[in-house]
């Protein structure tokens, strides 16, 4: 029998997503290959890494540094890339749909398809610039700035979402426009329905990055939901209306809706409900890392680390099911260290209720940042050479 019928054996791996789990997935089958046939379907051929990418706003990092090449990483783990994106799911018949009309089987499924802002609030969908797929986000980043060089001379900038990442993409988009328009008069505002800034992180990070923002001129509405958004204006919570000429929506994040069409067990949110070992609680075949899903009965909130450290245990758990052994449980901390730029030549770390503010937390970032990313632009040579020939 030829190698390829021996191949065709083999049990079919689908991976949805190429996000900061599936990356790792990949990078292992490349170290140990599964004894199945693995397939990654993916909307970009560049993965973006959520701890640059406020870096990338702002223009301090390039694209190549910010993101992953992922047909070099699924060629070194011998897997078939398929561009497309994904926009169905039939768990009982064990086929996945993409938006071009083709379908893919599989026998064992994985998900890490993130997670985008919630656009629900009326007019959102169509006057925001949404942060979320990064793609789009960046794409409409570059044609923003070259509007704003045109516009008249006073600029209002809004920003919706006083999370981590609504602080640190109005930091780095901030610093982007005080290079790019030299001297001109940019008002900033932050409008957030919490109370206070960074809801999930301790007190003291929320108050000290407040003092920034206030420091840089940002006029912070907290504790004030956006009611309705129309062209160049939105209507605050308290009837109050606010001009812009640029709004970026970094709300709360929501899943893909045709998630609810699956019939997989999903949390309220919509968001795949998955147990220890990242399996879906209803459906045995398949499995969820990431922002997309969340672990029954241990919420968190959705951020890249735990994507990233949810990668090592996913990819040893498809290889258990593939080969008959027993799974291992994901174990999730309870407390995790969040580093975030200021664009200012340093960044806030915090640790549950700790937090504290320097240049040397900035180099550290750097080389955490770095070090990522590497570990998937450098992969050994002695497998690369084994996939080549
Ligand atoms: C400005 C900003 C800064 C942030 N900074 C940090 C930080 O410093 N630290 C931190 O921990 N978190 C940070 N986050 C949060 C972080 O981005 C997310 O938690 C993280 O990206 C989740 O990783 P993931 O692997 O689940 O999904 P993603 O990174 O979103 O990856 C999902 C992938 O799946 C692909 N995909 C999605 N849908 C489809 C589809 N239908 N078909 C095919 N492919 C699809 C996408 O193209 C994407 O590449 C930040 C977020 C933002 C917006």
């Amino acid at each position: 029998m030829s190698p390829n019928a021996d191949k065709e054996k083999l049990p079919q791996l689908l991976l949805l997503g190429g996000g900061h789990s599936h990356v790792e997935v990949l990078r292992r089958f490349g170290l140990q290959p599964p004894a199945a046939r693995v397939t990654v379907v993916s909307r970009e051929l560049w993965a973006p890494y959520s701890g640059m990418l406020p870096g990338l706003i702002a223009g301090t990092h390039r694209f190549a540094q910010a993101h992953i090449e992922l047909p070099a990483l699924a060629r070194f783990a011998g897997a078939r890339l398929v561009h497309a994106e994904v926009t169905g799911l039939d768990p009982h018949a064990g086929r996945v749909r993409l938006r071009d009309g083709r379908q893919l089987r599989y026998d064992l499924l994985s998900l890490n398809l993130g997670a985008t802002p919630d656009l629900s609030t009326p007019g959102a969908a169509a006057h925001a610039l949404p942060v979320k797929p990064i793609d789009r986000f960046f794409a409409h980043w570059q044609s923003l700035l070259q509007r704003l060089q045109g516009a008249p001379a006073g600029l209002r900038l809004a920003v919706v979402g006083g999370g981590a990442a609504g602080v640190e993409l109005l930091l780095a988009a901030r610093q982007r426009l005080r290079r790019e328009l030299p001297g001109r008069r940019v008002a900033w505002t932050l409008f957030s329905r919490a109370r206070r800034l960074l809801p999930g992180h301790g007190r003291r990070a929320g108050s000290i990055l407040a003092g920034i923002l206030r420091k840089r001129g940002v006029r912070l509405r907290l504790g004030c939901a956006v009611h309705s958004v129309e062209a160049g204006r939105l209507l605050d919570q308290t009837g109050c209306w606010h001009a812009f000429d640029a709004l970026l929506w970094v709300t709360g994040a929501v899943p893909a809706g045709w998630l609810r069409r699956t019939g997989l067990a999903l949390d309220p949110k919509g968001f795949i409900e998955v147990d220890t070992e990242l399996r879906s609680t209803s459906h045995p075949a398949v499995f969820a890392a990431g922002d997309v899903a969340t672990l029954r009965g241990a919420p968190r909130p959705r951020a890249g680390v735990f994507a990233v450290r949810m990668g090592g245990p996913l990819a040893e758990n498809l290889r258990a099911v593939i080969a008959g052994t027993a799974l291992r449980p994901y174990r999730q901390q309870r407390r995790f260290l969040s580093l975030l730029g200021t664009a200012d030549g340093q960044a806030l770390a915090s640790w549950g209720g700790w937090s504290y503010r320097s240049r040397g937390l900035a180099r550290l970032k750097a080389w955490i940042d770095r070090r990522f990313i590497q570990r998937y632009a450098e992969l050994p040579s002695s497998v690369r050479s084994r996939q080549d020939s």
